[in-house]
């Protein structure tokens, strides 16, 4: 585990930049293509985000939003129903953490858990 890159998304989150895959050593990070995101909602799979309704400020009479106007695919990984309520969509989140970095709400109310500990 000694030296294996994670995010911390309170942090950073991952901004998708892909440098990381400039100076990966062993090639286990491969770059991918921005195509309006598409290739990228495909192929990175980082962690999926997930929101607790009950201390979410829109689910609890406070309409916010601020998590999916900070998600980079913003109306399709994350999207706002009614009051901001917001909502993933866990076949298109890649996990980045902008939303989770972006969160008012201390502690988060949207957090991404990595992909390895997501459950089926
Ligand atoms: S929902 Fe959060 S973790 Fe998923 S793509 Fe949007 S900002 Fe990134
Ligand atoms: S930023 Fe946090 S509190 Fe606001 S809507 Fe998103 S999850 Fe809820």
């Amino acid at each position: 585990m000694h030296d294996t890159p994670y995010i911390h998304p309170r942090s950073k989150g991952c901004i998708l930049c892909m440098r990381c895959t400039r100076v990966c050593p062993s090639g286990a990070l491969q770059p991918v293509a921005d195509d309006e995101g598409e290739t990228i909602q495909k192929h990175v799979k980082m962690g999926i985000a997930a929101i607790d309704k009950n201390i979410c400020n829109s689910y609890n009479n406070y309409a916010c939003g601020v998590c999916v106007r900070a998600c980079p695919f913003s109306g399709v990984a994350l999207y706002a129903e009614t009051w901001e309520k917001p909502v993933v969509n866990k076949e298109k989140c890649v996990g980045c953490g902008l939303c989770e970095q972006a969160c008012i709400h201390y502690p988060q109310a949207i957090r991404v858990t990595p992909i390895a500990m997501v459950k089926g």
